[in-house]
């Protein structure tokens, strides 16, 4: 059995031409022209005036997360629904272990969560919460078992963060071994201490949060990192960048001779702080960190994409309910969940405001969602392009789609949308995953379970 795909206008990262596609089990094993439906059977997609791009893939989800005394809303069957009926056929979640954890125990948690339940595949970033002999030792193993990233956080003073002989010791790890380190890049003390200014005032909403960690609080933040990885010769990867300021430190530390990836998240480029200063507590829809910024940031972003000074776009979904969760910090802006969920929604925005607004092309489209994460994080060409040997992931993307976002019609398991109304210009007629059809029209037909741990093999390919 074997699914044929034709008459597609196939768009990859740095090609784009009209052919048909035949998918032998889970991988593409024939791109060529006038391919003939197969005399065994198989199904046959008439992919006339579509595009078919390479599986999108989603580089910072937390799909499960404990955070701030609470859950985010989704598990791995709901946010892999959500995440494939957008297109995205891969995610990395990050495996985000308390600081009591241990990180062994912490990695068979998150994999016990996705195993069964996800139906997209998956790999995870793994989270360094503390460092000492004993956590080192089990992340070597972790890194021999395929996961080839770390996820470090500047930011969450005593949760999360880890100080700075720990965010060495890390970096010599990650140099040692050849794995990348993504980084979460907010000065923990400046925002503790801003925040405790901000509540003494009296200053207790949602517009709050982003006061208390202002551009340069991040801009330090990647200085910070951009120091360490000078220091120990460590490739890293700026995950959620949002500002100016903070890119700006990125570059000049890339002209010194600094290792370094960044990613921006979809939530950048379009909303900007004044959601979060939305009255009746609608503000608190928009809290995450770093915060949404001054609208003028937005086009930096965008021209920094389309110029190639940002490789990728993700999400850090991380959804909490408007309900309940979101409440908890109602009198206290601090105490607010973090996190804007988008999952589902990146890849209609991305195409609708950055191709149709004519922002970037569909190659860099197809770079900033999927090409650049699978070569930064070793997965290409397994994923991230159509070539013969691939995985079939592969996305029909219909672009004379037009409908709205919104809570009522969305897969993802939370009670609101950041883009409620908002309108997109194509979506995704028929979405694969490893030859198998996991999309039709907008709803989910896949495989709950089929989702498989990638493990990645050595090296970095990190720029
Ligand atoms: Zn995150």
């Amino acid at each position: 059995m074997g699914l044929l795909i034709k008459n597609g206008e196939i768009v990859t990262g740095d090609s784009r031409y009209v052919a048909d596609i035949w998918c032998e089990g889970e991988t593409i094993t024939r791109i060529d022209h006038n391919i003939d439906p197969p005399a065994g059977g198989g199904e046959v997609i008439d992919a006339s005036g579509k595009y078919v791009f390479p599986g999108f893939i989603d580089p910072h989800t937390h799909i499960y997360l404990p955070f701030m005394g609470t859950y985010s809303k989704d598990d791995y069957e709901t946010g892999t629904k959500a995440a494939l009926v957008g297109g995205t056929t891969t995610i990395f979640d990050m495996c985000c272990p308390s600081r009591s954890m241990e990180p062994g125990d912490g990695f068979e948690t998150w994999k016990a969560q996705a195993k069964e339940k996800a139906a997209c595949d998956y790999s995870f970033h793994m989270g360094v919460t503390r460092f000492d002999d004993n956590s080192a030792a089990q992340l070597r193993k972790i890194v021999a078992e395929g996961v080839q990233s770390f996820k470090i956080f500047l930011a969450y003073k005593g949760a999360f963060g880890i100080d700075d002989s720990e965010l060495y010791q890390t970096l010599r790890l990650a140099k040692e071994l050849g794995v990348l380190t993504t980084a979460h890049c907010e000065n923990e003390t400046l925002v503790a201490e801003t925040q405790k200014k901000l509540l003494a005032e009296g200053i207790t909403g949602p517009e709050g949060h982003h006061e208390s960690r202002p551009p340069r609080v991040e801009a330090e933040g990647v200085n910070h990192l951009m120091t360490f990885a000078e220091m120990t010769g460590a490739p890293v990867y700026i995950v959620h960048l949002s500002c100016r300021e903070a890119l700006e430190e990125a570059i000049r530390a890339r002209l010194r001779g600094v290792r370094v990836s960044v990613e921006t998240l979809i939530q950048y480029l379009l909303l900007d702080k004044s959601h979060a200063e939305r009255p009746d507590f609608e503000g608190s829809k928009y809290v995450m960190s770093p915060p949404l910024r001054d609208k003028k940031n937005q086009e930096a972003l965008w021209n920094a994409l389309r110029q190639g000074l940002i490789d990728t776009v993700g999400t850090d979904h991380a959804p909490f309910d408007f309900a309940v969760q979101k409440p908890m910090g109602r009198d206290d802006f601090t105490k607010i969940p973090n996190g804007i969920p988008a999952l589902e929604d990146r890849i209609n925005l991305l195409y609708t405001y950055g191709v149709r607004k004519g922002r970037f092309d569909l190659h860099t489209l197809v770079g900033v969602a999927s090409t650049n994460a699978a070569k930064i994080f070793n997965l290409f060409p397994q994923k991230g392009t159509i070539q013969l040997g691939s995985d079939a992931d592969l996305v029909i993307y219909d672009p004379d789609y037009r409908g709205k976002l919104s809570a009522g019609t969305h897969l993802m398991n939370i009670d609101y949308n950041a883009f409620e109304g908002w309108a997109i210009e194509g979506r995704p007629s028929v979405v694969t995953v490893r030859g198998e059809i996991a999309v039709r029209d907008g709803k989910f037909v896949g495989t709950v379970g089929r989702g498989r741990f990638l493990e990645r093999s050595s090296g970095t390919t990190c720029a």
